[in-house]
C-alpha cells in the first residue's frame, strides 16, 4: 500500500438547517455495516492487548473462511472458491495487518477502529484504479475488513458510544439512529438526503449543532476519520479542507460561539466613532452562501471574496460563464454597497485539477497569485471576462493578489484593459466605474506604495501575508505561531507607511487580513486611519461596537503611545490592557488570549 494519498478537498454544498460550525472528524453512519466501536487505549500494555485481540480476529475469520471454502468444495464450478481465496490472501495480507497494527499503536484505538480505517484506506486507493473490474475489487477488502470487525465485536458486543467527539455523516438518520449515540457528544450532521423538517435537522436545532442536509453524495466521498468542516448557517460541507481554511474556519466558529444577541441587535448600525470618523466595514467570503449571513452581521459591502474555490475540487477548469453566475450572486445584491473581487491567489498545492502547476517546495513564495495569472493569461482574462461583465449590476472592485513589484500591476491592468476593450467592441454591458486595487501583502508592496497608489484606484493591506512575509513566519506552521504577531513594530510601521502614502496619493487604504477583524487591535487601526477593515462577518458586530464606542482622538494618542515601544510583547501587553479596561463586557479576563489571537 502506498503512503497517504494527498487528500482531495471538497466542497459540498447542501441546505443549512441548523446554525454554526463545527470541525472536527468524519465518522460514516452506515446502518447495514456492524456497528464499529470507538475507544481510546490509555496506555502501551493495552495497546499490545489490542494488537492481541486483532491477530485472534484474523485467525477466527481466516478459520471461517476456510470452513466455508471446505463446504463449497464439493461444487462443479470454482469461481466462489477462488473468491475464497481471495478473501484468504487479503486476511493474510501484510499491509492490511500491518497498517491496522500501525493506526493501533499511533492512534491508540480499538482494533474495530483500526480496521474500518484500514478498510477506508484501501477504498481510496482502489478509487484511483482505472480499470473497473479491479476497482471493483475493493468490496472484497470491504467483506473480509467487516468479518473481522464481527469477529471483534463477537468478543465485545456492546456498540460504544457511536459518533461520540466527532461529525456524523450519514445517508439519512433516523430517531431509531439516532437514538443509539450519545447524541450530546456529537459535533454535526452531515447527510445526503434530507430537508429543512428532517428528522436530522429537528434533532441538530433542538441539540443546538451544526447541520447541513440533502447533501447528495457525502457518504460517498468521505471516510471515516477525514477531517471535516460543517458550515450549518451557509449549508456547505468542506471535506479535507487546507489548513489555512480549518484556521479561518475555526476562527469563524470563536466568532460565531462568541456572538451575543446585542451585538446583532445593533450590527446594522455604522461603524462611526464618537468624533465622527467613519469606517466602512466589510465582509471576506469564500462562498456567495455566506451574503446572507455578511449582510445580517453589519457588513456594507464585500471587502474580500477569495474566488480560489471556484476552482478547486472539479477536472475542468471554470467556464466565463460559471464564473459569472458566480459573480451574479454577489454584486448588486441588496443590502451590499460594494463588492471587491479578488483574482484567484493560488499555488500547486491547491489547484489539484490543473498539471500546469507542478507541486512546489514553498508554494507561498512560488507561482501563485497574480504571477500565476501573468503566466497563464488566457486563464486569467476567463476571469476578468466574467467580472467586467458583472460589473454592470452592481458597484465591483477588483483586487489583484501578490503584487510585489510595478510591472505586475501595469502587467494586470493592460490585460484589464484589453478585456474591457473586448467587452465594449462586442456591445455587452458593465459598470463604468469598476475599481481596481492592489493587495498589499508583500513588503516589497508597501516600500513601492507611493508607485503602486499612481496606478490603482485603492489598497487593499493583507496582513495574513503581509506579517508572514515581513516576519519570516510560515502562517500555517503551528511551531512558530507564537511569533506571528499583528502588533509588531515592524508590522505596526509597514501598516502605518501604507496607510500614509496611500492617502498622500488620494487614494482609499483598506485591510481585509484577519487582523482588521481583531478586536485588540481595532484602536490602532483606527489610530492608524485606515479608511475600509473587512472582516469575516460573525467578528463585525463586535469591532463596529469597538468603534462606536470610541474616537478617533482617542485612538491616535493610543497608537502615539505604543508606537515609542521597541517590542512587540510591550505593544501586546499595553493594548491588551488598555482594550481590557476600556471594554471589559468585551475583554473579559479569562479570554483575552481568545480575543485577540
Ligand atoms: C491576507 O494575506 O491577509 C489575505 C487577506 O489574503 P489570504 O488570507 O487569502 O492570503
Ligand atoms: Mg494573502
Amino acid at each position: 500500500m502506498s503512503s497517504d494519498v494527498l487528500k482531495k478537498t471538497y466542497l459540498l454544498k447542501g441546505i443549512g438547517v441548523s446554525p454554526g460550525i463545527a470541525t472536527g472528524k468524519a465518522y460514516i453512519f452506515n446502518r447495514s455495516d456492524p456497528q464499529i466501536s470507538f475507544y481510546k487505549l490509555s496506555d502501551a500494555n493495552l495497546v499490545s492487548k489490542e494488537i492481541k485481540r486483532f491477530k485472534k480476529a484474523l485467525k477466527e475469520s481466516e478459520k471461517e473462511l476456510l470452513e466455508v471454502k471446505n463446504k463449497l468444495a464439493n461444487l462443479e464450478v470454482m469461481e466462489p472458491l477462488y473468491i475464497m481465496d481471495v478473501h484468504i490472501m487479503i486476511l493474510r495480507d501484510k499491509k492490511f495487518i500491518n497498517h491496522t497494527i500501525k493506526q493501533i499503536k499511533e492512534m491508540s484505538v480499538n482494533a474495530e477502529w483500526a480496521v474500518g480505517m484500514t478498510i477506508d484506506k484501501y477504498k481510496e486507493i482502489f478509487a484511483l484504479v482505472e480499470d473497473d473490474y479491479l476497482r471493483g475489487r475493493f468490496s472484497d477488502v470491504q467483506y473480509v475488513g467487516q468479518r473481522i470487525i464481527r469477529n471483534l465485536a463477537g468478543e465485545k458486543k456492546e456498540v460504544v458510544n457511536v459518533g461520540e467527539g466527532f461529525i456524523i455523516v450519514a445517508q439519512d438518520l433516523s430517531p431509531a439512529d439516532t437514538a443509539q449515540m450519545k447524541i450530546e457528544r456529537v459535533l454535526g450532521f452531515a447527510t445526503d438526503i434530507g430537508g429543512k423538517t428532517s428528522h436530522t435537522a429537528i434533532v441538530a436545532q433542538a441539540i443546538e449543532i451544526p447541520a447541513v442536509v440533502g447533501l447528495e453524495s457525502i457518504t460517498s466521498i468521505v471516510h471515516t476519520n477525514d477531517d471535516i468542516i460543517v458550515d450549518g448557517s451557509s449549508g456547505l460541507v468542506i471535506v479535507n479542507p487546507d489548513p489555512e481554511m480549518l484556521i479561518r474556519y475555526k476562527d469563524k466558529k470563536k466568532d460565531y460561539q462568541h456572538i451575543q444577541e446585542d451585538f446583532l441587535k445593533d450590527a446594522n448600525l455604522p461603524a462611526i466613532t464618537k468624533d465622527n470618523y467613519r469606517v466602512e466595514i466589510g465582509g471576506n467570503i469564500e462562498f456567495s452562501e455566506e451574503i446572507p449571513s455578511a449582510i445580517a452581521h453589519g457588513a456594507n459591502g464585500i471587502g474580500l471574496y477569495r474566488t480560489e474555490f471556484i476552482y478547486i475540487n472539479r477536472e475542468q477548469l471554470p467556464t466565463e460563464e460559471e464564473h459569472f453566475a458566480n459573480y451574479r450572486r454577489i454584486i448588486g445584491i441588496n443590502g451590499l454597497a460594494w463588492s471587491t473581487i479578488r483574482t484567484f491567489d493560488l499555488g500547486g498545492d491547491k489547484f489539484f485539477s490543473d498539471p500546469k502547476l507542478a507541486h512546489e517546495m514553498n508554494p507561498q513564495m512560488g507561482l501563485r497569485a497574480i504571477r500565476f495569472c501573468l503566466k497563464e493569461v488566457d486563464l486569467f482574462k476567463v476571469q476578468l471576462w466574467a467580472i467586467i461583465r458583472a460589473s454592470a449590476y452592481g458597484k465591483t472592485r477588483i483586487l489583484f493578489p501578490m503584487i510585489s513589484g510595478i510591472e505586475e500591476i501595469r502587467e494586470a491592468k493592460k490585460i484589464f484593459c484589453e478585456v474591457k476593450d473586448e467587452l465594449l467592441t462586442r456591445g455587452i454591458p458593465l459598470g463604468n466605474d469598476v475599481e481596481i486595487g492592489v493587495m498589499i501583502e508583500v513588503p516589497s508592496a508597501v516600500m513601492i506604495a507611493d508607485k503602486l497608489a499612481r496606478e490603482v484606484d485603492f489598497f487593499s493591506i493583507g496582513t495574513n501575508d503581509l506579517i508572514q512575509y515581513a516576519l519570516a513566519i510560515d502562517r500555517i506552521n503551528e511551531r512558530v505561531t507564537y511569533l506571528y504577531e499583528p502588533l509588531h513594530p515592524a508590522v505596526l510601521r509597514l501598516i502605518k507607511q501604507t496607510v500614509d502614502v496611500g492617502h498622500e496619493a488620494g487614494i482609499r487604504v483598506a485591510m481585509c487580513g484577519e487582523m482588521a477583524g481583531e478586536p485588540a487591535c481595532t484602536m490602532i487601526l483606527l489610530g492608524l486611519e485606515l479608511d475600509e477593515l473587512s472582516m469575516n462577518p460573525s467578528a463585525i458586530p463586535r469591532i463596529k461596537k469597538i468603534i462606536r464606542e470610541t474616537t478617533l482622538e482617542e485612538s491616535k494618542e493610543l497608537l502615539k503611545r505604543i508606537m515609542t515601544f521597541s517590542s512587540s510583547v510591550e505593544i501586546r501587553g499595553y493594548v491588551v490592557n488598555y482594550m481590557r479596561e476600556r471594554f471589559p463586557e468585551l475583554f473579559p479576563p479569562s479570554n483575552l488570549r481568545a480575543a485577540c489571537p
